[in-house]
């Protein structure tokens, strides 16, 4: 793994500059590690990824962009979610913070994007605005950076980089060029999502996620305008109109939900539609590479917890990559894998309906005197899903775990399962 002349990986060329990339870079070169962003600048109008938690708020202090964000986001103190005829389930994060920060932001994404690229810039990391082409190395589990890509490097490396990581996103460039395994999840989703001039919200700052009648909804309110997405099977989006701003458009009258809460909105922005996005990469590293960010994995939006993942990778790599040995790139690729999984897990219970279940029996049993004297016990436990902690506290899942087999109480979870 490690370079073979001086034993340590002094270089790296990181494919993609979304903010896994940005992260890893930063980290890198402030270790002096020479390091280059290849970057295909976007064209969309708009880009996902605009509500943050709390355990990330850790990972901008330490990249020392907090005040930068904190200037154009929404101070963000907790979640609301919406089942309909069930009520609302507030979530502020001051309940269940412990010694995390007890807040987050809700971020126009590509000026988010734009700080973590910047603080790259600072760390010295130098961008080059080029589409990343790499080869394997015949024979070999190595690849390398194609002549046209190295030459848009100029003389940068001298020669190929040390190192390659793939933070491409959904582009996917490396696991497509060595057919790496990826493991899907079960849900087939569309998700249309724009922003409007106002939609009604209970909470200021706060993320609210709706029931529909089919799939779920979010709303982000952003300093001047709110962030409206809605996740729903693919074959109902199909059904709502021949283009996105057709379909959406067309969903926000027809939901029964929907059409309450966006009254009187005007849409600001056209339309931007994903789908497919649970998937695993089961191999992370190889021998002169890595995958970082949503390229290794990405789970549904529900609970916000892409860019908690994304850059908890890019950080775990960083030590990965300042260690150079095997061993540390194994326990990358298991925490990565693991986290993935783990969330996972989470969504699944907010699809099949037993999380919000369980929530609600737990409210309605809270007279009983031992489920009154360890909800405050439970309560913290459950609540790191929303603060983002709970995908890496094995306690907190373990309960989660008991809580969704065993505290439903006769009532059937499928009642409020998202259809
Ligand atoms: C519908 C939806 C809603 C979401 N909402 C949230 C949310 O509210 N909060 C949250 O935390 N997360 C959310 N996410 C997830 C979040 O957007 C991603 O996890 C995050 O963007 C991953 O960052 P990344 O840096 O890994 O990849 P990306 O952000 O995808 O960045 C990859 C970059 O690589 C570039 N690129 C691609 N191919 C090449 C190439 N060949 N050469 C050079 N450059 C290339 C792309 O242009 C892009 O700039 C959402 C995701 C979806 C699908």
């Amino acid at each position: 793994m490690k370079n073979n002349q001086t034993g340590k990986i002094r270089s790296v060329a990181i494919l993609g500059g979304g903010p896994a990339a940005s992260t890893l870079a930063s980290l890198l070169a402030r270790e002096n590690v020479r390091v280059a962003i290849l970057h295909r600048p976007r064209a969309a109008a708009l880009l996902v990824g605009e509500s943050l938690v709390p355990a990330i708020i850790l990972i901008l202090r330490r990249l020392g962009v907090e005040d930068e964000v904190r200037a154009y986001g929404k101070y963000k103190p907790g979640a609301i979610f919406n089942m309909n005829e069930w009520g609302d389930f507030p979530f502020t994060f001051r309940d269940f913070c412990g010694k995390m920060p007890d807040y987050a932001y809700n971020v126009p994404r590509i000026k988010f994007e734009a700080t973590l690229m910047n603080c790259a810039k600072n760390a010295g990391v130098k961008i080059f605005e080029t589409e990343a082409k790499v080869e394997r190395v015949a024979g070999t589990d190595k690849v390398s950076l194609s002549a046209e890509t190295l030459a848009a490097c100029g003389d940068y490396f001298s020669g190929q980089p040390d190192f390659i990581v793939d933070a491409t996103g959904r582009g996917r460039v490396l696991p497509k060029l060595l057919n790496l395994p990826a493991r899907e999840g079960g849900r087939k989703d569309t998700a249309l999502f724009a922003h409007l001039d106002k939609t009604e919200l209970y909470k200021s700052g706060y993320v609210h996620s709706s029931r529909l009648d089919h799939g779920w909804s979010w709303r982000i309110p952003l300093q001047d305008r709110v962030s409206l997405g809605i996740v729903i099977p693919s074959e109902y989006a199909a059904n709502a109109g021949s283009t996105s701003e057709e379909r959406y458009d067309n969903l926000l009258k027809r939901d029964s939900v929907l059409r309450v809460v966006t009254a009187g909105a005007t849409r600001l922005t056209p339309v931007m539609e994903y789908t497919n996005y649970q998937l695993v990469s089961e191999k992370l590293f190889g021998e002169n590479w890595a995958l970082v960010g949503d390229t290794a994995g990405f789970i549904d939006p529900v609970f916000s917890s892409g860019l908690l993942i994304g850059l908890t990778s890019a950080t775990e790599l960083a030590d990965a990559i300042r260690d150079g040995g095997t061993a540390a790139f194994q326990k990358y690729e298991r925490d990565v894998i693991h986290h993935l999984k783990t969330w996972h897990e989470i969504v699944n219970y907010y699809y099949n309906g037993r999380m919000f279940t369980s929530f609600r029996v737990g409210e309605m049993m809270r007279k009983n005197i031992f489920i009154r004297a360890s909800y405050p016990h439970i309560n913290k436990h459950m609540g790191r899903i929303f603060t983002g902690v709970a995908g890496k506290a094995a306690y907190s899942m373990a309960m989660m775990r008991f809580l969704m087999k065993y505290s439903l109480n006769g009532e059937d979870p499928n009642k409020m399962a998202i259809r």
